[in-house]
């Protein structure tokens, strides 16, 4: 079945509240410890090469990739390995980690220096070994991103500088304090997959980063700014997509059957940085903010570093904590423990007080299609909650209900406050298990 719609022309207008937007990003001091998930990413966890009691630099291997879909975990510090076992983690789950207590000296390993690139074999194997991995939330292991079949199946690069979300301003950040990174990042993707276009798209609502980005541009054929609405969702991959192509990913497809390769900005600006240095993804900028941060500021953290130790650098709360929130506040995750430390594709820590963090309690569905006519995916969850609650798994696959992205549009809408997206997982649920059968 196929979609009729325009994706990218719904969504939901949400509050904007980039405080931080102006708000240089500063260097965090070093750490008490660092603590890192060998599970930072889609696919396979890590798998350490150090144990308790080992010397590491700054860039030192701390966990190899565990297959094809994985990702290479660095140590941001220097130090000493001091615990290496099973955690939790800031996702909620559990993962082997890796503990390590600064020595402040940031002595860098000797071993680190630019990769030598002649080929587009070599230049996959070095974007592996950068640990680079979707820095805009999603994680996914970049060198599996740029693994083309062949080099006829990609024509575009879409460079997503969207960044949707309430609160989250690293990305504008990125824009505005590196954009030669950014061009020379998509210059080495460019050459070495071959790519014809490429598409920086750029929600409305950061001029600046328009303006600078399109000064570069100028005079440059293949490398264009889109100026994007600033609707929520429009940094969600097949959204942005449709936005600055015109293409429709298909049903259970891949942005490279739309012809299009997407990267994040923070991402493709790391690249070039590795590919001049050769150190490996440590750190990363963070948008420390909510209603209860008392100094909102961008941060560059160490990768692993404690949540609590980055919330007391940016002044602490100023009440009673409700929620702290790892990401955006429409598709991040609850942090149960501020002990846990950040991983790599953490690009927010919101810090919010009970008042907002506090549902509002659940009415009766009024029937007035407002979550249709906010779902990006054009699927109709008021269907789909009927079907979910009627156990009807066929009735789930007709809906569509697995092209869901839990952007949280529809839950946001609902007049009647109801719990719809969270509805919508649970279909999704229903239907794989259906489907499994
Ligand atoms: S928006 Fe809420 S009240 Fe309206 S149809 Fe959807 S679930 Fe029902
Ligand atoms: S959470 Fe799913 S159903 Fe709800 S608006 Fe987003 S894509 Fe549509």
């Amino acid at each position: 079945m196929k979609n009729i719609f325009k994706r990218a022309a719904k969504g939901a207008h949400v509050p904007h509240l980039k405080n931080t937007s102006d708000v240089a990003t500063v260097d965090m001091p070093l750490p008490s410890k660092i603590v890192l998930s060998m599970q930072q990413h889609i696919g396979a966890p890590a798998q350490p090469v150090v144990e308790k009691g080992d010397e590491v630099c700054v860039g030192s291997l701390v966990g190899k990739e565990g297959g094809f879909v994985s990702a290479p975990i660095y140590s941001g510090v220097s130090g000493t390995v001091t615990d290496v076992r099973e955690m939790l983690t800031s996702n909620g789950g559990k993962a082997t980690c890796v503990e390590i207590t600064p020595d402040g000296k940031q002595t860098v390993d000797p071993a680190i220096a630019p990769p030598m690139i002649n080929t587009y074999e070599e230049f996959t194997a070095a974007v592996r070994a950068s640990g680079l991995v979707g820095l805009g939330g999603a994680g996914f292991p970049t060198s599996v991103k740029l693994t083309l079949k062949n080099f006829d199946t990609v024509d575009t690069l879409v460079i997503n500088g969207a960044e949707c979300e309430p609160y989250i301003t690293a990305d504008n950040r990125e824009f505005l304090e590196h954009p030669e990174d950014i061009m020379s990042g998509i210059a080495a993707v460019q050459k070495w997959c071959q790519i014809k276009n490429v598409i920086i798209g750029i929600e409305a609502n950061k001029p600046e980063a328009i303006k600078t980005m399109s000064s570069l541009c100028a005079g440059q054929s293949s490398v264009t700014v889109k100026e994007l609405p600033s609707v929520y969702p429009q940094g969600a991959e097949k959204i942005l997509i449709e936005s600055c192509t015109g293409r429709e990913v298909p049903r259970g497809g891949l942005p490279s059957d739309a012809g299009c390769i997407v990267m994040n900005v923070g991402s493709i600006a790391f690249l070039a940085r590795y590919l001049a240095t050769g150190m490996p993804l440590t750190a990363r900028r963070l948008t420390v903010d909510g209603d209860l941060i008392a100094d909102k500021k961008n941060v560059n953290v160490i990768i692993g570093t404690p949540i609590q130790e980055v919330i007391d650098f940016c002044g602490g709360a100023t009440g009673e904590i409700g929620e702290i929130i790892m990401g955006g506040p429409m598709m991040g995750l609850s942090v149960m423990d501020p002990s846990v430390s950040t991983l790599k594709q953490n690009n927010a820590i919101l810090v919010m007080s009970r008042e907002k963090a506090t549902l509002p309690e659940a009415n009766a569905c009024i029937h007035c299609g407002r979550c249709i006519e906010a779902c990006p995916m054009g699927l109709s969850p008021v269907m789909a909650a009927k079907a979910y609650r009627l156990e009807k798994v066929e009735e789930l696959d007709k809906l569509m209900v697995d092209l869901c992205m839990d952007c949280g549009c529809c839950t946001f809408v609902c007049p009647a406050k109801r719990p719809v997206s969270g509805t919508m997982k649970l279909a999704k649920a229903m239907q794989k298990k259906g489907a499994k059968k």
